[in-house]
């Protein structure tokens, strides 16, 4: 069942977990790695079916695989003149760093502790991987809290005064290991076994339970991933990088992972072992000064990871060890970049042939995008930093100061953004840094495992910033004299470092030059077009700056919504007589044209789609509740007069136009067909501004989109008035204009006719947002944000069918409407708008089914192209 490093073979991830296949990839390519072996994943299996216990077949097996390293390396494990020591350490087949748990200077007993002094002549050194076993071996196999640890070498500390474990000398560290070993026997009441078998045997079972640690089921829980998998166990020869002045521990990544440059990006620590690095306990030392200290080191870390890159086709975040000069690589696994780096890295990486267009492509995530399209702290306003850290997770946020996760959370249930700030994020933080808007770390690194979480989930984050004290348990931290409080407002910016109190103002990203090469080559890949969903002239800029085709959603209510139209509205809505009707419609047809010629303007040629008019009419009038107190008060007062007159009319009428359920209610063509002269209204306005800009030689192409259809019949009568009036136009002005009249489909009856409607169609526009709510029957303002957040936690639902398209229900509906569309008019134009329309899931299966375009907001229009860029590339394969 074992497997040696140097037999393992890089696709056997499942198999050895991800670690364990790295290790045997760089063994394949040359790399200096130290010899060992791996217990599959498979063992853990067992391990947990034969109810925790290891089997012996698997130690006799160990035993053997012990005794050929030991060969090997000409060393005795944990014994004879020159002792072998271990690292034991656990790695799963999916990501989960810093997840488990990994045992270091294993073997080290008493008598190992002598024979390494004798061998080495440094009783320092000797004394210092003693200590790291026994507080590793404790913590880890004994189950010793951390903190019983830090206070022994807090007190010894004091003693030396000293400030890191560096400062000790060799008395002082057998000081320390004693009061270690006091500390496992008082607080345990157990001893470390001097039997080198035991430790390994209990390492390994140490691993294998550290599977099912709270914090790893946490993070599978958060990511959706199986419980039964389990994990690998490497078990490997050490090299020191405790052991003199020329050695070294750290990480390393093959390119920049936040800005993505090619440039090797380096942090290490000189005479240090493990993930001290990750603890940010002393300042790390950078690629320039290891070029510096160490050239040979540096030039062999940079040939490793040209060879990585070149074999892996991924940015590589590297570990490594230094031993008296020596270069030893401990792990390699893509990097945790930044969408930025991302972007930048892939599109590099296939302009040096390093990967095809096509693979960089697909190593994006479109959702990821979501982060650069963000927001960052205006350059151009001048603010004083409150403190600066250093820079983890680009992105600038603001909120209220939250000290741990449940203050998150509960500040999220009020829907209150927050801040984290910690001294350093624990594992159990997990939830509040997925909570919170941003994050505020006093200690740690770029390299600490929360600054690598905060980048993977696009999360702003700041970290080690001296000067910055926490006081966790009143609730402050200080930065000099000032203090700031829980429930304060901080923004900080992550991707330079700042910290601010209070708010500060903040700009909306532009799309970098890589970017724009990337998202080129996306469009020349992709087949689905990408419409955005536009209402405003300024929405329309937007949408052509982010690559939009065109509109395939206006809104047209949204103008009326503005504040000095509303008036106009209402008063339509509710007049009794009809000269006061017209004066009205003539006014708002007049808005609405200044609106649609700024909009043909400029969209440049590409197509519009307006919808008319879809909400209900209750959106438009006034509230009930003002209204009803103010006419109770009046009456209560005996208030008479014109103006309690007309309160007592308007009341009456808002009355009337009351529905039970305004959104199954008069609305959509509805409304249309009641009310015939909006249509014609709105519909003189597409037109009388399609001639007018036509007239000015910029090309128009108006799409006029029917909401709410169920039967056919409606879409003849509203299309009757569509056509009669656009021809009055055109002929009124001398033009023709060729345009397209589409249904949305957004009633489960308006999907099962489609043959029928598409005789009658130009296009079909699925309106997944009502669609979703008419076919599971839900509204989605009362239950998004109530009972379905109970169903996703339940799993009664997998996702949000807000979010990502139900293919088995809705997408059903679609398939039908898409089949008998097309089999009644071949060249019927299909596409998708609503909030799926940038949901990459929603756009495979758009893709796959012959949709012809999809439209979403500009700001998910890039996401959007991405996506379908992807959805062509992966169509052969299965989702
Ligand atoms: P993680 O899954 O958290 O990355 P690892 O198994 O990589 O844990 O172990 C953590 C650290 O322990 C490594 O980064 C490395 O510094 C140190 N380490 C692991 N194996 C060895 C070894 N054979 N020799 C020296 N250091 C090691
Ligand atoms: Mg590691
Ligand atoms: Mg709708």
């Amino acid at each position: 069942m074992i497997v040696k490093i140097e037999n393992g073979l890089a696709e056997q991830g499942d198999a050895l977990g991800l670690k364990g296949a790295s290790l045997c990839e760089m063994a394949r390519l040359g790399l200096n790695v130290p010899p060992g072996f791996i217990i599959p994943t498979q063992a853990c299996r067992e391990f947990y079916e034969r109810g925790r216990s290891i089997s012996g077949e698997l130690l006799e097996e160990i035993k053997q695989n012990l005794a050929e390293l030991e060969a090997k390396t000409g060393r005795a494990y944990g014994g004879g003149e020159r002792p072998l020591l271990l690292s034991v350490r656990s790695g799963a087949a999916i990501p989960m760093p810093g997840m488990m748990d990994t045992l270091l200077n294993l073997g080290m007993t008493p008598g190992a502790l002598q024979a390494i002094t004798a061998e080495t002549g440094d009783p320092r050194f000797a004394y210092d991987c003693y200590c790291r076993f026994i507080r590793m071996y404790g913590q880890i196999v004994l189950g010793v809290g951390n903190r019983e640890f830090e206070q022994a070498l807090e007190i010894q500390f004091d003693r030396a005064n000293a400030h890191s474990p560096a400062d000790l000398d060799a008395s002082q560290l057998r000081r320390l290991s004693e009061t270690y070993i006091s500390v496992v026997n008082r607080i345990k009441n157990r001893v470390i076994p001097s039997d080198p078998l035991e430790q390994i045997k209990k390492a390994v079972e140490a691993v294998f339970l550290s599977w099912n640690s709270p914090r790893a089921r946490v993070y599978r829980n958060l990511r959706r991933v199986p419980e039964t998998a389990g994990t690998a166990v490497v078990v490997q020869a050490m090299t020191y990088g405790n052991r003199d002045a020329n050695s070294a521990a750290g990480t390393a990544s093959t390119r920049d992972p936040i800005y993505g440059v090619n440039r090797l990006f380096v942090e290490y620590l000189m005479n240090s072992q493990g993930e001290e690095i990750r603890e940010g306990m002393r300042a790390p030392k950078s690629a320039a000064e290891l070029k510096e200290e160490m050239p040979g080191v540096y030039d062999g870390l940079a040939a490793a990871a040209e060879a990585l890159e070149k074999a892996r086709r991924a940015v590589q975040e590297i570990e490594f060890t230094v031993e008296s000069g020596k270069l030893y690589l401990l792990q390699t696994r893509p990097a945790d970049c930044t969408t930025q780096a991302t972007i930048k890295s892939s599109a590099d990486m296939a302009d040096e042939g390093l990967i095809t267009r096509e693979e960089a492509i697909l190593k994006v995530e479109p959702e990821s995008l979501q982060q650069i399209l963000h927001r960052y702290i205006d350059p151009n306003v001048q603010v004083r930093n409150l403190v600066r850290g250093v820079a983890v997770s680009p992105g600038a946020a603001s909120g209220i100061v939250a000290f741990s996760a449940q203050e998150v959370l509960s500040l999220k249930e009020q829907h209150k953004e927050s801040i984290l700030v910690r001294p350093d994020a624990r594992i159990e933080d997990a939830e509040g840094v997925e909570a919170a808007s941003g994050i505020l770390l006093s200690k740690g690194s770029r390299t600490s495992h929360t600054a690598v979480a905060a980048r993977r989930m696009g999360k702003p984050c700041v970290a080690g910033c001296a000067g910055m004290m926490i006081d966790l348990e009143n609730k402050k931290f200080t930065v000099g004299s000032k203090t700031v409080k829980a429930g304060d407002v901080i923004t900080i910016d992550g991707g330079t470092g700042r910290v601010f109190s209070g708010t500060v103002p903040m700009v909306e990203s532009t799309i970098s030059e890589e970017f724009n090469r990337l998202l080129a080559w996306a469009d020349e890949s992709r087949t689905l077009r990408v419409f955005a969903n536009a209402d405003t002239p300024e929405d329309t800029l937007r949408a052509v700056e982010f690559g939009a085709e065109g509109i395939g959603l206006c809104r047209t209510e949204a103008m009326f919504m503005a504040g000095d139209r509303l008036p106009i509205m209402q008063t339509l809505i509710l007049a009794d007589d009809e000269a006061e009707q017209k004066r009205m419609l003539t006014k708002l047809q007049k808005i609405q044209r200044e609106d649609f010629i700024e909009i043909f303007r400029n969209i440049k040629g590409r197509p519009v789609i307006f919808r008319l008019l879809d909400p209900p009419l209750h959106e438009f009038i006034p509230d009930l509740e003002p209204l009803m107190n103010d006419v109770y008060d009046m009456r209560a007062q005996f208030a008479s007069g014109e103006a309690a007159a007309l309160k007592e009319v308007l009341l009456r009428k808002v009355l009337s136009h009351r529905e039970v359920n305004p959104m199954l209610g008069l609305r959509g063509v509805r409304l249309g067909i009641l009310r015939p002269e909006i249509v014609t209204m709105q519909i003189s306005a597409v037109f009388e501004a399609a001639c007018e800009v036509a007239d000015q030689g910029i090309p128009v192409k108006p799409g006029i989109l029917i909401p709410l259809v169920s039967h056919v019949n409606e879409l003849k009568r509203v299309r009757g008035v569509i056509d009669e009036t656009a021809r009055k136009v055109m002929e009124k002005n001398g033009k023709e204009i060729s345009y397209k009249v589409g249904v949305l489909i957004e009633v489960p009856r308006a999907a099962l006719t489609a043959g029928e409607l598409a005789l009658h169609a130009d296009f079909f526009s699925f309106g997944t947002n009502d669609l979703t709510q008419t076919t599971f029957g839900l509204s989605r303002d009362d239950s998004e944000h109530k009972f379905l957040l109970n169903y996703l936690n339940q799993r009664i639902l997998d996702e949000n069918p807000f979010q990502t398209l139900d293919p088995e229900g809705v997408g059903r509906l679609i398939r039908i409407a898409v089949e008998d569309g097309r089999n009644a008019k071949p060249d019927i134009m299909l596409g998708l708008c609503g909030e799926h329309g940038a949901d990459p899931v929603t756009i495979r299966f758009c893709h796959n089914i012959g949709i012809d375009y999809v439209s979403c907001s500009p700001y998910q229009v890039p996401i959007a192209r991405l996506a379908a860029a992807q959805a062509k590339i992966l169509e052969n394969e299965k989702v």
